[in-house]
């Protein structure tokens, strides 16, 4: 796989100021990233003046979350059919949303189908805690992840989905996880995907790695043969950092 696949997940930091800054400055930095995908999701209440800004550029963007259903009554919540006007992608079940707003398995398969039916492109965010991993249950948790995930869609493409690896305790924490183990895990998830798609597919499908990602460790990651882009939080909100970690990937 040649391209390469960087998310900017702005969670819920940037002002209206700070999201119009920073989308004009990536245009203005006149950054040459052929073969470099990269997709900017603001938090939602900014995704139409980011849009209006990155609309006719090479730049992407993407929505945070999802509600399944496509409209009614379920207050505060905004559906793929709405973010369809202005955005490619979705990240689904980041770990926050798993942690924090109790996401479970099921609502992110849900979230998957709904964002599929309105051909947008799933990022899917799976990856261990820290007990998990000093239990060795890691592998068997992704897998779970993932299966849940998908099942029982099958016929996905690398334009309806992506995976991103994000072990919990790397996020956010300044304690990225070494390139060598995100790459086993990347491994894991690739023949994961191989036991429900065909083998073909499998190799298609982008896997990122997200946790602690900056300009000085990216080269590591997507270095590794199964790591296909990286899913950046904290890194993205300086737009000075970001366009440094664009450009050490040339
Ligand atoms: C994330 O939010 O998905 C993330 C990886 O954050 P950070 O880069 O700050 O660890």
């Amino acid at each position: 796989m040649n391209q390469i696949y960087i998310v900017a997940n702005w969670k819920m930091n940037t002002s209206i100021s700070d999201s119009i800054n920073i989308s004009n400055m990536l245009i203005n930095s006149n950054l040459d990233h052929a073969n470099i995908n990269i997709t900017i999701c603001p938090p939602t209440l900014y995704i139409y003046p980011v849009y209006q800004i990155l609309k006719n550029s090479s730049f992407q963007i993407g929505a945070q979350n999802i509600y399944s259903e496509d409209n009614g009554a379920f207050t505060g919540e905004i559906s793929a059919r709405m973010i369809k006007d202005f955005c490619d992608t979705v990240i689904i079940g980041h770990s926050e949303r798993r942690q924090i707003l109790k996401e479970s398995n099921q609502d992110i398969n849900q979230k998957f189908i709904s964002a599929k039916n309105f051909n947008l492109n799933s990022i899917i965010c799976v990856g261990e805690t820290i007990e998990e991993r000093e239990t060795g249950t890691a592998k068997e948790i992704v897998t779970k992840q993932i299966l849940s995930a998908l099942k029982p869609v099958s016929n996905f493409t690398n334009t309806n989905l992506m995976i991103a690896y994000e072990p919990v305790w790397a996020i956010g924490s300044g304690k990225a996880a070494t390139a060598k183990d995100a790459q086993n895990m990347c491994i894991h998830i690739r023949n994961t995907i191989s036991e429900i798609s065909e083998e073909k597919l499998s190799q298609n499908i982008p896997i990122l790695y997200g946790g602690s990602v900056n300009s000085d460790n990216i080269k590591q990651f997507i270095s590794q043969p199964d790591i296909n882009g990286a899913l950046i939080g904290s890194a993205s909100l300086d737009p000075n950092e970001f366009i440094k970690l664009i450009q050490k990937i040339k």
